[in-house]
């Protein structure tokens, strides 16, 4: 008979120098410390991010905060799902050390702070355009939960491409001894990308919403067959996404997958991404690929 030991309850802390201590002890102790940064309502794209961690990293810390200052006004703040009960329980099998879930009051005492990651051109362009200010408040936090945790790595999802990238850059303008870990994107069978939101979607949306993976997949199969038109590879994108009638298209694009640059040519298809962000009803979606 196989005797399953129950895998130990992760820690809930919602103290800065709780897990400050937390964090020096693994350290005191030898263990490297990595980071996976959430806003919660884990799914299997999280979870995917949280084994990277623990395959690498001896302590592992989970930050659960959906922070407000990456919100924008009118935006989905309050309407956020905030499923902390399973998310521990998913931090639980999946063999987390620490959660660390702080309340606003903790993160921003005075409501507000006077220090912000000016984040430069990368975060103005596309979701930047749509919500301004969005990865500022990004990059911030981000810094204050280095700050807090004092990783060794920290992991963020493909999914998000340009928040990685914008992470990256801050991690290597600043110096800051964190290693960046990107994760590829988990998807649904059928080509959605797992994202918090997706609960939201009603079941027509859900299924029009697949129009994401498959135009990325054609805009893939056209490089492939050898079209190096970025303006052309664009237009599929954006021809595919238009012809659902469900969908809303913000933006299409083809980019440089280090600088976000849009240029006339593709010359390196696995140095290229191809971005979309689109809305069904009132859930607005994004999704990615690179081209090769
Ligand atoms: P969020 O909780 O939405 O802020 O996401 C937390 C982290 O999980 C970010 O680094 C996301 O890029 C990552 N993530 C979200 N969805 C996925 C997914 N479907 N696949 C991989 N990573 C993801």
């Amino acid at each position: 008979m196989t005797v399953v030991e129950p895998s130990p309850s992760p820690i809930v802390l919602d103290s800065i120098a709780e897990v400050r201590e937390a964090s020096r002890r693994a350290r005191a102790a030898g263990q490297t410390i990595g980071l996976v940064p959430t806003m919660g309502a884990l799914h299997e794209g999280h979870a995917r991010l949280i084994d990277a961690c623990r395959a690498r990293c001896d302590h592992v810390v989970v930050s659960i905060y959906v922070n407000p200052t990456q919100f924008g006004p009118g935006e989905d703040l309050d309407r956020y799902p905030r499923t902390l009960e399973a998310d521990l329980a998913i931090c639980r099998e999946r063999g987390v050390d620490v959660v660390f879930a702080p309340k606003d009051r903790e993160m921003y005492p005075q409501g507000t702070i006077a220090t912000k990651i000016e984040v430069g051109a990368a975060g103005t362009i596309l979701e930047g355009a749509i919500r301004p200010g969005h990865f500022q408040g990004v990059a911030t936090v981000v810094l204050k939960l280095f700050g807090i945790v004092v990783p060794d790595r920290a992991y963020f999802g493909r999914k998000d491409f340009q928040q990685q990238l914008i992470i990256r850059k801050m991690v290597d303008d600043l110096n800051v001894p964190v290693l960046i870990e990107v994760v590829p994107t988990v998807r649904e069978r059928d080509g959605l990308a797992l994202s918090s939101r997706n609960r939201f979607l009603d079941p027509e949306d859900r299924e029009a919403a697949t129009v994401l993976f498959w135009a990325l997949e054609r805009a893939k199969s056209v490089v492939k067959r050898g079209e190096r038109n970025a303006e052309r590879v664009a237009e599929v994108l954006a021809e595919t996404i238009e012809a659902e009638s469900r969908a809303t298209l913000d933006y299409a694009v083809v980019v440089d997958a280090e600088t976000l640059e849009t240029k006339p040519t593709i010359v390196d298809p696995a140095r290229s991404a191809a971005l979309v962000a689109a809305r069904f009803g009132a859930v607005r979606l994004i999704d990615n690929t690179l081209l090769a």
